[in-house]
């Protein structure tokens, strides 16, 4: 995972009138003391969809936001509600963030797996917060265990693990800041040490150690005095191509991790 540039602007379809229409219907369901449900398709009725999911899948540069894999937009692909719409897997009596359905800032691009498969309708906060039951309560008071990487910055909480390596089977751990276990269990929560992709992530693992070892030539060539500036400039622009957010590339946090390990750190990009 890793960090976001702020959202853009919300698609102005989030404001129609028929999004307006829903939010009360399903605001006078619980009123009424029924819990709105996403096996009824009159509940929550997707009008996120194409705009708010497009939209962000352009800005997350293709990626989802848990495991970092490009998707296409028609393949594998969710609109992530962070705070989750109609259930909370930890409060059996939560009536999910009903009121939060339609809202921007709660969502997130990510592929299905990530969604359907791991993250789901968990959401548990640390024990020091309380709970937004309903749309009156105040948000703030919560403290998400899962990380927001368009609030937060994942690569302070999330490092990969070398040791165990033919670097076949690298695995996320948390760092040592991760003092909470945000980190820890954001990687429990979305599944990103599991099915094959600590394979996937090592899939480049060989173009990466080429271009690590053609830089660490380049810097002891120049060490020793002779001109290597083309072949530094040429592999310099390699590096931030592999670790740059707007690359469309799959696990840009992993070609991160792999660059600092290598002590290429100063040279991975910083967008
Ligand atoms: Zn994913």
């Amino acid at each position: 995972m890793i960090k976001f540039n702020p959202r853009p602007i919300a698609p102005t379809s989030l404001s129609a009138e028929k999004v307006e229409n829903t939010k009360n219907l399903i605001a006078q369901k619980v009123k009424s003391g029924q819990k709105p449900s996403t096996s009824n398709p009159n509940d929550f009725p997707s009008h996120w969809i194409p705009d708010a999911r497009r939209e962000l899948w352009k800005h997350q540069n293709y990626r989802c936001c848990y495991c970092e894999r490009s998707r296409g937009l028609k393949r594998e692909s969710d609109l992530e509600h962070f705070r989750p719409k109609a259930k909370v897997e930890e409060e059996p009596d939560h009536y999910g963030y009903w009121w939060l359905a339609y809202v921007w800032e709660n969502y997130l691009y990510s592929c299905k797996p990530c969604n359907e498969d791991y993250k789901k309708n968990k959401f548990p906060l640390l024990p020091s917060s309380q709970r937004a039951f309903e749309e009156k309560d105040s948000l703030d008071k919560e403290k998400p265990i899962l990380i927001n990487p368009f609030d937060e910055d994942p690569e302070v909480f999330i490092r990969f693990d070398w040791q165990d390596s033919n670097n076949l089977f690298v695995k996320a751990v948390q760092t040592e800041k991760d003092v909470e276990d945000r980190g820890k269990k954001t990687i429990e929560i979305t599944g990103i040490n599991e099915d094959r992709l600590p394979e996937e992530r090592a899939g480049d693992l060989l173009t990466l150690e080429g271009i690590a070892k053609t830089m660490h030539a380049a810097v002891y060539m120049k060490d020793l005095g002779m001109d290597s500036s083309g072949l530094l400039e040429k592999t310099e622009k390699e590096i931030k191509l592999q670790t740059s957010s707007k690359s469309e590339k799959s696990f840009i946090g992993f070609r991160r991790a792999y660059f600092r390990k290598v002590g290429l750190g100063p040279y991975i990009a910083n967008d």
